[in-house]
């Protein structure tokens, strides 16, 4: 610790107790070297790049007093390890999503996204202003991290089809590439859910292993050619109204920073947290015109009763995921007053403009 942090820490309380309780904070010119892992591949469109910025943001943000270093999936460790290396401090950073840490905490698919629930804007309302991040906290708090919204993709598409889907009769026997609460509710329905990695989703959907697959919106759809394997691109996407990512970052390394650079740290998600959704909003629109423009891809809506049954199966999987357990229920009860309210909102503002304009 260097001196003037020591006067500074002392004045605040009797010397010898401040010099032996002070946290090891790093002094103004100290250089920390920060690994960040990713669920990603490096560099991949929006999530990848997404991440990318993050580190490049805090690195220049703190004029290089933290040097963020990011690996994407497989570099440092394998994709799905990023929670467990960045809770034991092998990487002081990561970027992913909270439903890929369900196997460890059920209930932190609510801070992801659930089937029917909110949109970007209002998960980062609830998150930022509805008690969500708090909860967040907690959730992690045993694992030693502190998470941070850093991304969403905003709206999905519900997917790409090789059967048309006309009735709920057509879900049944559909094999469809779709993970977590989604997946589960297409079970319900009759349908089967396949978990795929991305990688292998173009040639299982050609070559009719699968009959359908979701991924995310019309700009990284067509940047893995999905529109060469399929038939119809229907939407919306239903489960996976407004996915968050999440910056999770090591307690201890955390703890140890003064106090500009943790804002520093906070506020460079939060600028990623934004800049993601509208960088999606940006892309997915210009994707869309090329999609049905340039390579006539037949748009279609999913007819609503097929809407209205995924909808009463999405209940009963989220309300069941809800009574697992305590700290579940506390989720599901603040997620789902907060989801309550907005929508009563949103129904005589956002969605009445949309449907007028
Ligand atoms: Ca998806």
């Amino acid at each position: 610790m260097k001196r003037r942090d020591f006067i500074k820490q002392a004045s605040v309380g009797a010397v010898a107790s401040a010099s032996i309780a002070a946290p090891a904070i790093v002094s103004a010119k100290t250089k920390i070297k920060w690994k960040m892992v990713t669920t990603w591949p490096k560099n991949f469109p929006v999530l990848g790049t997404g991440a990318n910025q993050l580190a490049k943001l805090i690195t220049e943000m703190s004029d290089g007093r933290i040097k963020v270093k990011v690996y994407g999936a497989g570099e440092l460790i394998p994709a799905f390890e990023v929670f467990d290396a960045v809770s034991r401090g092998t990487a002081q950073i990561g970027h992913g999503s909270a439903y890929y840490w369900k196997g460890k905490i059920e209930e932190a698919q609510f801070f992801s996204t659930v089937p029917f629930g909110m949109n970007a804007q209002e998960m980062n309302a609830w998150l930022y202003y509805g008690g969500g991040m708090e909860l967040w906290r907690e959730s992690y708090e045993p694992f030693g991290i502190v998470p941070a919204a850093a991304g969403n993709t905003t709206v999905q598409m519900a997917g790409w089809f090789n059967k048309e889907i006309n009735s709920t009769n057509d879900l049944k026997g559909l094999k469809m590439r779709i993970p977590g609460l989604g997946g589960e509710v297409l079970k319900r329905a009759g349908g089967v859910p396949v978990n795929l990695p991305g990688g292998e989703l173009f040639t299982s959907l050609k070559s009719g292993v699968i009959d359908a697959t979701e991924w995310v919106g019309p700009y990284n759809d067509l940047a893995f050619g999905l529109h060469k394997a399929a038939k119809y691109y229907y939407y919306p996407g239903w489960h996976e109204p407004g996915t968050t990512l999440e910056a999770i970052i090591n307690k201890k390394a955390l703890d140890a920073l003064p106090k500009d650079l943790k804002i520093i740290v906070d506020n460079a998600c939060k600028v990623v947290n934004q800049n993601m959704s509208l960088e999606f909003t940006a892309k997915n629109n210009a994707a869309l015109d090329t999609l049905v423009n340039k390579h006539k891809v037949d748009v279609r809506k999913l007819p609503d009763d097929v809407l209205i049954k995924l909808k009463e199966l999405s209940h009963d999987v989220v309300t069941e995921l809800a009574a697992k357990n305590k700290a579940a229920q506390k989720i599901y009860d603040s997620y789902n007053k907060f989801y309550q309210q907005v929508s009563a909102w949103h129904e005589i503002s956002e969605n009445i403009y949309f449907n007028i304009r």
